[in-house]
C-alpha cells in the first residue's frame, strides 16, 4: 500500500477512485465539478421514456490522487475507492 504524508507528516492512505455507480447516480454533477483533478465527466443518455439523463464517469483514473473528495459530496454514495500496492 501506498503510504503518503500530510504536511504535517502524518501517515495517509490514498484510495482510488474505482467505479462510480449508475443506478445510484442521478447526474447532478457535484463530483464532477469538486475533481481538481477533472477525472470525472458527465455522459448523458437517453431513458427508457426518451428523456436526455445524466451518470457519471470515470474519465480519467491515471490522474486520480485518492482524495475522496468525489464520494464526500455524493448524496448516493456512489463511489467506491480502493487503495493501490507500491
Ligand atoms: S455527486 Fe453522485 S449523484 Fe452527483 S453526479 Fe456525482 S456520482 Fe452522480
Ligand atoms: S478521489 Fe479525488 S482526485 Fe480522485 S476522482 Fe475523486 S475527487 Fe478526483
Amino acid at each position: 500500500m501506498i503510504d503518503c504524508r500530510t504536511f504535517g507528516g502524518f501517515s495517509w492512505t490514498p484510495l482510488y477512485v474505482e467505479t462510480i455507480d449508475k443506478d445510484k447516480c442521478f447526474g447532478c454533477g457535484r463530483c464532477v465539478k469538486l475533481c481538481v483533478q477533472k477525472c470525472l465527466g458527465l455522459e448523458s443518455f437517453e431513458d427508457d421514456e426518451g428523456t436526455e439523463r445524466h451518470v457519471a464517469v470515470i474519465v480519467s483514473k491515471d490522474q486520480c490522487i485518492g482524495c475522496q473528495s468525489c464520494g464526500s459530496v455524493c448524496v448516493r454514495k456512489a463511489h467506491t475507492f480502493k487503495a493501490k500496492s507500491a
